[in-house]
Formats: C-alpha cells, structure tokens, sequence
C-alpha cells in the first residue's frame, strides 16, 4: 500500500509518489525562525514531518528522498531581535541555530539534506522577484519596497479558501499605505533606518536597498535546491494563509508551472486550550522539560501520540505515560531474539502510518501486539517500527550488582505487568523471589533488590 496523505489543497487523501523522472521524492518543510528557542510546538511539526521523511525513505529508498528545510534568519521577528540585544543579526541567528540543531539531535530528527538560510539566498530572492516585476505581477510603492500584486494571480486564495472579505481583515494590520490592493503582500522591503539597524543588500533593480520579505525566501530556495515542481511541501497548520497561498502565488507566477503538487498541514500543539507560542509565551522547550527529568525520547513519544492532523493538548501527565510506554518497548526489545521470524507481525502498525500518518492507530496496534500473551517476532522487525517513529530506546539503566540473568526476568515481568498479565507477572515475581530478589514496581520503571536473608 502506498502512502496516503491528505492533501490541503485538494482537500482529499492522495498517494505520495516521486513524478521527476530520476524516482527522486522532493520534499520541503518550512523550518524555524531562529530568534529564540524552538518550543516543543515547532518541534511537534518538526517530529511529524521526521515520521514522515522516515516513512518516504522506508518506501522509496534513502537515496531517493530529498529533504530540504530552510533556516528563516532575517525577517521581522529576526531583525526585532537584534534591536532589542543591540547585537549583530548573524550573531543571534547563529546562537539559536545552534540551539534548534542540538534539540534535533536530542529528538533524533533527521537532519534535512539541504538547509538552505534566507541571508544565504538574497541573490536568488532578487532573481524572482525581477523575473514578478517584468511579468507584471510585481510592483515597486513609492518607498522603493516591491509588492506582488494579488489580482495578477486568478489562482491566489485556491490553498486557503480565502474570500476578499476575509483577506482584508486578515492583512489590514500590514502596511496598507503603500499598496495598491490590500492583499498584496511585501516581495522586498525598503531600508528603514530606524527599525532595520544595519540589516540591508542591494534590492532588485529599481527598487531601494532593503531585505525580502518572509515568504519570497522558500519560494527561491525550493527552486533553487529542489526545482521548479516538487513532490511534497509542508509545515504547521498556521503557515498555509498567507505564506504557504503566498509561495504558491510566487512560484507559478514566475516559473508558470505547477509548485508543489500535494500539500500537507500538521495541527498544533496547545497547552490549557490555547496554542502553544513564543508571543503568547505559554510554551515549554526541550530544555525545560529536560529540567523536569523527562527524556527527549518521551517528548518524542509524547508529540506523537496524537493525530498529527489535529490539535493535541500538551499536559505532563502525557509525558509520565510516554516515559512507561518506552520503558515498555525497551523491555520488549530484550525479550526478542535477532531473526528467525519470517511473517512481519508489525504490518499493522506501517498500515497505520502510510494511512495518513496516523501515528496514535500506529502506537495502538504495536501496543495491541506487545500485550499479546506471546509475540512471534524478531528483534530486526522490531527495530525497523522504531526506526520509522525515530524512537531509541535507552539501554535498560545499569544496575549495579543485578546479575544479567535476574535482569532479563525483571524486563519480562515488567512487559508482562504493562500488558495487564497479571498471572505471568506473578510467576516471574517468584521466580525472581526464588533466586534471591524483590522486584518494586514504579509509575515508569522498576527496582530490584536482593530479599534479605531470614
Ligand atoms: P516558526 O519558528 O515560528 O517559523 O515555526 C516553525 C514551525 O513550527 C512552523 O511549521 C509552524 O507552523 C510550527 N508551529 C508553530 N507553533 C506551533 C504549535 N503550537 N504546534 C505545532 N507547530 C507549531
Ligand atoms: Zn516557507
């Protein structure tokens, strides 16, 4: 079975398929803004779309996956920053890129092939927005900034369903002044000494030195590195109005070919009802969860525990269950052998992964197969069900003075008391009483000790 993801812009569940001629699946993801920590909402998007790059390369061939997301280092956000610090732009980009690539470690995310930076890419911003102005799609305002001009595009509003009314609403807080039509939206922005500090380049020619405007970025980095049609473009459910419309609107103007032929919008992450947000200031990083004593891998667990398709509410309680949930897997692992098993008893949960990336059916069904009373499976099938979610799981903690043999009981035991078999739970608690040990079961793990002689 192919895999099947619903498609925003058709508005149905579609195939994903490779249409260049060389089979390689082109894929583009909006990165981050890198002007403060990521939160564990940016990364909620970010952990879907490695379950997904995961799945691709699983069905298509590592070598035929090409991954780009893009690093967003000069826009409002970026440039308000530095005004704040009174520090270089690069400076501050460079800091929290940093920081955004060792949490993505940290969350075992692939690392995209190419990540391109919008200050890496003026020239090529510059190129399209020419090629806008000599079509007619494009024009320079009086203060030297250029716009795209939305009723060159009969196509714009097709992704988001906008209607005018709304787009006025929606765009009355940009600067109104000096466009034509309230839903043109800024292409180039023009030099202003007192907001801008020392962030300017040349600008397209005509128009004033000054940086581009946010969504030109992808546009130009996606033609650049992936070409003019790509296979799969993705990101969080609050780019598709205005960026992921204004992307669309750029690149067909200019390329006059289809952008990106499936489209596809993961949900929030909220905390209290309310989405998780730098500007709102209701989020959690890595870090502070971290802080707490919860593992990377459990707020992996945890972003995947919900339809990726809609909003998942953030609690801590969440993370107690992720943490049992990979003490559970970890203790499974041991009770695998290397191979011998021939049918993959795992179909189930790649069934619910290729059917929309439905990664709460996926852990169910591994779940429903784990607490089954005996599991024909191998550790290599195993492995590759983690491989696709981007689990690893821990070995089990050292323990000092636990011989191997009485650890490896306490895992069965442990896996067998997860599954609510009770019976089997208790034999291997005599028998572990038998050779000399008590076994006493926490919220996540377990503690043995040598029973004390009578
Ligand atoms: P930003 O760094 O703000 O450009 O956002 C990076 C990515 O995180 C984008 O794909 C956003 O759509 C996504 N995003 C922002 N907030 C959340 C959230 N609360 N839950 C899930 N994804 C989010
Ligand atoms: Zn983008």
């Amino acid at each position: 079975m192919p895999i099947q993801l619903f498609d925003s812009l058709e508005r149905k569940l579609k195939p994903l398929a490779p249409a260049h001629p060389d089979g390689v699946f082109r894929f583009y993801n909006c990165g981050p803004t890198v002007y403060a920590p990521a939160h564990i909402g940016n990364f909620r998007t970010f952990v879907v779309n490695d379950v997904l790059r995961r799945l691709l390369e699983l069905e298509f061939g590592a070598d035929r996956v090409k991954h780009v997301r893009n690093l967003t280092d000069v826009d409002d956000r970026t440039i308000g920053q530095t005004q704040k610090e009174k520090r270089p732009l690069a400076e501050i980009t460079q800091k929290w890129t940093d920081k955004f690539h060792a949490d993505c470690d940290a969350l075992n995310c692939l690392r995209p092939h190419v990540e391109p930076t919008a200050t890496g890419h003026i020239r090529e911003q510059v190129d399209m927005i020419e090629v806008l102005m000599e079509k007619g799609n494009a024009y320079r305002a009086p203060d030297g900034s250029v716009y795209f001009k939305i009723a060159s595009f009969p196509a714009y509003g097709a992704l988001s369903r906008i209607k005018e009314r709304e787009l006025k609403v929606t765009n009355s807080a940009f600067d109104a002044d000096h466009k034509d039509d309230i839903g043109d939206f800024a292409l180039w922005k023009a030099y202003k000494p007192e907001e801008d500090g020392d962030v300017q380049w040349p600008g397209p020619r005509t128009a004033a030195a000054g940086r581009p405007g946010w969504h030109i970025e992808c546009s130009a980095m996606i033609k650049k590195h992936l070409g003019e049609t790509i296979d799969l473009h993705t990101g969080g459910v609050d780019l598709l109005f205005p960026h992921h419309e204004n992307e669309i609107a750029q690149s067909q103007c200019c390329n006059g070919t289809t952008f990106a032929r499936h489209w596809y919008h993961s949900e929030h992450l909220l905390v209290d009802g309310t989405t998780m947000s730098k500007s709102k200031g209701n989020y959690y990083t890595l870090g502070d969860l971290v802080e707490k004593g919860y593992s990377p891998m459990a707020v992996r667990y945890a972003l995947l525990s919900g339809h990726p398709r809609k909003q998942l509410n953030f609690t801590l309680d969440s993370m107690h269950a992720a943490g049992s949930a990979l003490a559970t897997l970890r203790a499974f692992r041991t009770t695998l052998h290397a191979s011998g098993v021939t049918h993959d008893v795992f179909a189930p949960v790649f069934a619910a992964l290729q059917d929309d990336l439905n990664t709460p059916a996926a852990l169910g069904a591994l779940f429903s197969i784990i607490n089954r009373k005996s599991v024909e499976a191998s550790a290599a099938s195993f492995d590759r069900v983690l491989l696709a979610f981007g689990l690893k799981l821990d070995a089990p903690a050292p323990r000092a003075n636990v011989p191997a043999d009485i650890l490896a009981l306490a895992e069965k035991r442990w896996v067998a008391k997860q599954a609510k078999d009770f019976a089997t739970a208790d034999a291997l608690r005599q028998e572990l009483a038998a050779a000399g040990w008590s076994m006493l079961d926490r919220k996540t793990d377990y503690k043995l000790e040598p029973l004390k002689k009578v």
